[in-house]
């Protein structure tokens, strides 16, 4: 089944179960100042969930555009390392406000997966938070799921891509119970089932998220139930379309197979499983995206996300032998492909093309001199990049610290995260003295230091909210 076919029957279904359907939201969310991207479909209906917003219906269904590059998502680095993790993606999800909730939110995944889409039953996982034995029960008992693949899992905060069964919207508030269905791509593949220690291999793929919203939390941390309980959940299409395609990588979906011919084409290469052509193929739908959605690159916020994306990408064609312009060029497959889900994508084609193009000869000015001044770099180095050389690349060539973290870390190196700040400090203390706050017009210092590649705490202080799910 293709990807246009799977959208349009997952939204079909939710129809005939009463759910309005609503349009994806923008990539930047409108009504939440505190939120870099919107990272799930939940995000739109925050203030539903919080109840100043009444939207006229109890049910609902969507495919949400996702961005997991910044904040408190962040997915950026597991692009190209693991199977399932794009930056772009699509959410598709199916919401209850104060309707339904536990039985039918899982008797209608079950249904959809097994008996729409014909999933195997019996290469299907489900986790459940571990105290919920209403969800154990519904699973077991109704479903008929056996006990041996229904798996219970608590808090797991920290870890970027284990499994964490409870999901809060904030500190205070609305929050609840997940319960997750997984699938088994077999045993060929490396990785253990969710809750074991080397699940975050690949082999069992998270696909849903059930999110049950049944408590509000008080500033002390008791919980009391919610009058209204709702359901929350969110679907990863190419990882659905993954399954129903019999491929283990998203990155092997028909949507990415023109983008990643094209990326062959347009740098060369043709070795089609090359890491570096799905990197592209993955940063072409963030950058466009985020660009149809009003982003453009730039020094601070959102823009510098972005233009951190657009030079990860052109550093790995840069990679592959390409001396000149050609990510601007992916934008017309990416059309071709995604145009009819997204018309506001067709429509400002050439303007997404100029504003790449622009900042791909900005970059390619210096692309090329700093990776040489890399190579001597990383030469001399014993295992870490010293601070002040990624504060160097930063600086005069236009290296974003996580660009260079990342090419560090193809070649087993690290980078001193701390001297690059201190680095970046003793700048904005010459900058200061200098009577500017900005240096050679670089973002400020502040911001860089928020913008660690691995550790992204800077907005996850503006990012209270923002969902798990
Ligand atoms: P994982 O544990 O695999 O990182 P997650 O638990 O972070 O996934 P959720 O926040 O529960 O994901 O999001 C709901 C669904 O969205 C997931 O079940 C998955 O199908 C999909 N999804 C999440 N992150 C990504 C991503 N980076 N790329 C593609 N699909 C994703
Ligand atoms: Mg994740
Ligand atoms: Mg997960
Ligand atoms: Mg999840």
């Amino acid at each position: 089944m293709k990807t246009s076919e799977i959208r349009s029957t997952f939204l079909d279904y939710f129809r005939a179960k009463g759910h309005t359907i609503v349009p994806s939201s923008s990539l930047v969310p409108s009504s939440d100042p505190t939120l870099l991207f919107t990272n799930s479909g939940m995000v739109q209906f925050k203030n539903v969930f919080l109840g100043s917003e009444k939207p006229g219906y109890v049910r609902a269904a969507d495919v949400q555009r996702c961005l997991r590059a910044g904040g408190k998502h962040n997915d950026l680095d597991a692009v190209g390392y693991t199977a399932r993790h794009h930056t772009f993606f699509e959410m598709l999800g199916n919401w209850s406000f104060g309707d339904y909730f536990k039985r039918d939110a899982i008797v209608f995944a079950w249904e959809l997966l097994t008996g729409v889409f014909k999933l195997p039953a019996d290469k299907l996982w489900v986790t459940v938070y571990q105290t919920d034995d209403e969800a154990f029960d519904i699973w077991n008992k109704e479903i008929g799921v056996p006990a041996e693949r229904i798996v219970r899992i608590g808090d797991n905060k920290g870890a970027p891509y284990a499994s964490d069964n409870f999901w809060q919207m904030a500190d205070t508030g609305p929050c609840g119970p997940c319960t997750e269905i997984f699938f088994d791509h077999g045993e060929n593949i490396a990785g253990g089932p969710p809750g074991s220690p080397d699940e975050d291999g690949d082999r069992y793929i998270e696909i849903w998220n059930l999110v049950f919203m049944q408590f509000d939390r008080a500033p002390d941390g008791t919980l009391s139930p919610l009058p209204a309980p709702c359901v929350d959940t969110g679907m990863g299409l190419e990882r659905l379309a993954a399954v129903l395609q019999h491929v283990h990588s998203n990155y092997e979906i028909d949507l990415f197979a023109n983008l990643i011919r094209a990326a062959g084409e347009f740098t060369g290469t043709a070795d089609l499983a090359n890491k570096s052509l799905r990197v592209i193929a993955d940063h072409i739908r963030a950058c466009s995206f985020l660009i149809v959605d009003g982003v453009l690159p730039s020094n601070e916020g959102r823009g510098y996300v972005l233009r951190r994306i657009i030079r990860r990408a052109l550093r790995h064609g840069w990679m592959l032998g390409v001396r000149g312009d050609f990510f601007w060029k992916m934008v017309a497959p990416l059309v071709e492909e995604m145009g009819a889900a997204y018309p506001e994508l067709a429509t400002k084609q050439a303007f997404v093309e100029d504003a790449l193009r622009t900042e791909e000869h900005r970059f390619g000015e210096t692309l090329e001199h700093g990776m040489r001044v890399f190579d001597e770099v990383a030469q001399k180095s014993t295992g870490t990049i010293a601070g002040e050389d990624a504060f160097r690349l930063y600086d005069t060539y236009g290296f974003p610290v996580d660009l260079t973290a990342d090419i560090a870390r193809e070649r087993g190196l690290d980078v001193d995260m701390d001297g690059f700040e201190q680095a970046m400090d003793a700048q904005r203390q010459r900058a200061r003295a200098a009577g500017r706050f900005e240096a050679k017009g670089q973002m400020p210092a502040e911001l860089a230091s928020q913008l660690k590649p691995t550790v992204f705490l800077g907005y996850e202080a503006l990012q209270s909210e923002g969902s798990k799910l």
